[in-house]
């Protein structure tokens, strides 16, 4: 028998497991059990059609036994099983999604969230095991095998013996240590504790011979010890049950179990309907984006049950883009057991399910953000992102739906803020929603651009992701007021005699933005004098539509076309450089190009870009030390 390596992946995450500091190794039950439970779920569904099968929906269920002396845990199930490709690829590999990057490997406080990412189900087993037996056969399948491991090392497949389709996963239970005891897994009402924490909802009976100690048949007080097979969990899916039934704990564990989650949810929503549409809904906004949610991986969708029998894992039709980070089920009675996912597509009470679902999630993110800000700015945090793309890409479309869940920092202070508050707090004479983009906060914080505009005391919204001002184009306006850029040339805050002055000053100085301009060529549309400037010398505003941040991000994306925004350089009237600029106006035309230069690379600078020829700024800055 060979043995087989695991993908170097697996290995390290294995290693991780294994060694983790992690207290909940006892997740590792409850993490079989959700396992056998979708295996059955599969076979189940398949026993609907199949009557070869001979199993009736009673006839489904886990087993677990213990084994003290051979310090063995069973865990035994009559579901779907895994042919030998399956055993190959399932068991074998973890996170099928390629490469991983782990981070802070070496800290151990970090395993819990990389784990829990993860999903790693069957591995957990290894946090209390030093041999794992899985011993399966596939429903369609004449052979059954067994797969073997004693962790890292790696593991074995062979044919084996097994009669009835199912899996049978032996866990030979490790040592006691120091600091931790095993023995608690070999305990029958251990194992009965943590099936009731842990895997209460699971919708088929998990069994255990337990000992029982009950009345001698025929006396008062003499009682005797017997061995009788239990039922551990309650089994009613919790979706199924009254709201008032149930506690937050109640709903945070199933979560945890269902999901693979090692945290609480952000928020639950619990959807009982009668109507146009009748379904059970529980869903879930996670604390947590998954490893993969940011990436082509991620596939998103909600588990469908009809009247309690899964049909499907993953329905993505289910949910929008923009939602895409919730997970839950929903569990409907008007939907046809045996429906191929063509035709769900295109299923009226699906549609209907779907819109009803997406009213449901925004209100309760409407909720949070009223009630709950601290939790939803962490929600936005980590979601946001995804909500600005639904609102990019549905080219305005889903603006009404969504622009009330947006948060962005502003010029006001370190919270975020929704448009909303931005507008209530908009001064009388303001015409527009200011923002202003950049890589960080502070970064836009000390932008010249916005100088006057903070002087002035109107607020600037601070947009720090790429999406962000995009998304700002599709909507264009926000309760009629429109969205304007701290850098866009026409910002019109300046009372008319101020105008006045400024253009009499650039009509005075005419040629000598001209020669500037002249010798920064292509680069600029145009050099003048600014108003918006208070103490920095220079800065770049724009012309056009196109802003320098949407420069910046369109041509940092893949096949690029080199957009170009229209740059204006602006000087500072009031700031000594322009005394200089006007002296050398008098002296010497070829320096004042020198000078248009360094001070467009030192705006560009500023405005987060990078110098086009650093040597030549280089050398420009060493020619102006020693005076030449
Ligand atoms: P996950 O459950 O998150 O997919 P696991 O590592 O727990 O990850 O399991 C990997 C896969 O192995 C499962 O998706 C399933 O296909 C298969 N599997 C695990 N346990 C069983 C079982 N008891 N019966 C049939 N298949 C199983």
């Amino acid at each position: 028998m060979s043995k087989k390596e695991f993908k170097a992946e697996s290995k390290r995450l294995l290693e991780m497991m294994i060694h983790s500091i992690y207290t909940h190794k006892e997740i590792f039950l409850r993490e079989l059990i959700s396992n056998a439970s979708d295996a059955i779920d599969k076979l189940y569904f398949k026993s609907l059609t199949d009557t070869s099968i001979g199993l009736g929906k009673d006839d489904f269920c886990i087993n677990i036994s213990v084994d003290k002396e051979n310090r063995t845990l069973t865990i035994t199930d009559n579901g779907i099983g895994m042919t030998r490709d399956e055993l190959e690829n399932n068991l074998g590999t973890i996170a099928k999604s390629g490469s991983l990057a782990f981070k802070n490997e070496n800290q151990l406080s970090e395993d819990v969230s990389i784990i829990g990412q993860f999903g790693v189900g069957f591995y957990s087993a290894f946090m209390v095991a030093k041999k794992v037996v899985v011993t399966t056969k596939a429903y369609g399948s004449d052979i059954a095998y067994k797969w073997e491991s004693e962790g890292v090392d790696g593991y074995s497949i062979e044919e084996a013996n097994r009669d009835s389709i199912g899996t049978e996963i032996v866990l030979y239970i490790m040592e006691n240590t120091e600091d931790d005891s095993y023995d608690k897994y070999l305990e029958p009402y251990q194992i009965q504790n943590l099936v009731k924490k842990y895997s209460d909802y699971i919708r088929f009976p998990i069994k255990m011979e337990m000992e029982t100690s009950r009345l001698k048949e025929g006396t008062e007080d003499e009682y005797e010890t017997v061995v009788e097979s239990k039922n551990l969990n309650s089994m009613i899916p919790i979706w199924r049950k009254n709201k008032n039934e149930l506690t937050d704990e109640d709903y945070n564990k199933f979560y945890q179990e269902k999901f693979h989650d090692f945290e609480d949810p952000a928020k639950y929503m619990h959807v009982k309907t009668e109507g146009t549409a009748t379904y059970n809904a529980l869903l879930f906004i996670p604390s947590r984006a998954p490893y993969d949610y940011y990436s082509k991986e991620y596939e998103k969708g909600l588990q469908l049950y009809s009247s309690g029998v899964l049909i499907m894992e993953k329905c993505a039709d289910l949910l929008p883009d923009y939602f895409s980070f919730v997970k839950g089920l929903v569990d409907s009675e008007d939907l046809s057991l045996n429906i191929s996912r063509e035709l769900l597509q295109h299923d009226r009470q699906l549609k209907i399910i779907a819109k009803n679902l997406e009213k449901t999630i925004k209100n309760n993110l409407l909720k949070m953000q009223k009630d709950e800000r601290d939790k939803y700015n962490d929600f936005f945090k980590t979601f946001g992102l995804q909500i600005k793309f639904g609102i990019y890409s549905s080219y305005g479309a889903n603006n009404e739906l969504l622009q009330d869940l947006l948060m962005f920092n502003t010029s006001f202070g370190e919270k975020p803020s929704t448009l909303d508050e931005y507008v209530s707090r908009m001064k009388e004479e303001q015409k527009f929603i200011y923002y202003a983009a950049g890589s960080s906060v502070s970064r836009i914080d000390s932008l010249p651009q916005i100088e006057l505009l903070k002087d002035k005391g109107f607020e600037v919204l601070y947009l720090t992701d790429d999406v962000d001002e995009f998304a700002l184009k599709m909507l264009m306006k926000f309760k009629d007021k429109e969205f304007k850029s701290a850098s866009s040339d026409d910002l019109d805050l300046e009372t008319k005699e101020e105008k006045e002055q400024i253009e009499k000053q650039n009509e005075e100085n005419k040629d000598l933005f001209a020669i500037m301009k002249d010798g920064l060529g292509e680069k600029v549309v145009e050099v003048r004098l600014s108003q918006r400037l208070k103490s920095h010398p220079v800065c770049l505003t724009n012309g056009g539509e196109i802003s320098m941040e949407m420069e910046k991000v369109l041509n940092s994306m893949p096949n690029n076309q080199k957009v170009k925004s229209e740059k204006i350089l602006e000087i500072n009237a009031e700031h000594p450089v322009f005394e200089s600029l006007k002296k050398l106006y008098g002296e010497d035309k070829e320096k004042l190009k020198k000078y248009a230069e360094i001070l467009y690379t030192q705006a560009l600078l500023i405005e987060g870009f990078s110098v086009e020829d650093p040597v030549k700024f280089s050398n420009m800055i060493c020619d102006l030390m020693v005076g030449k």
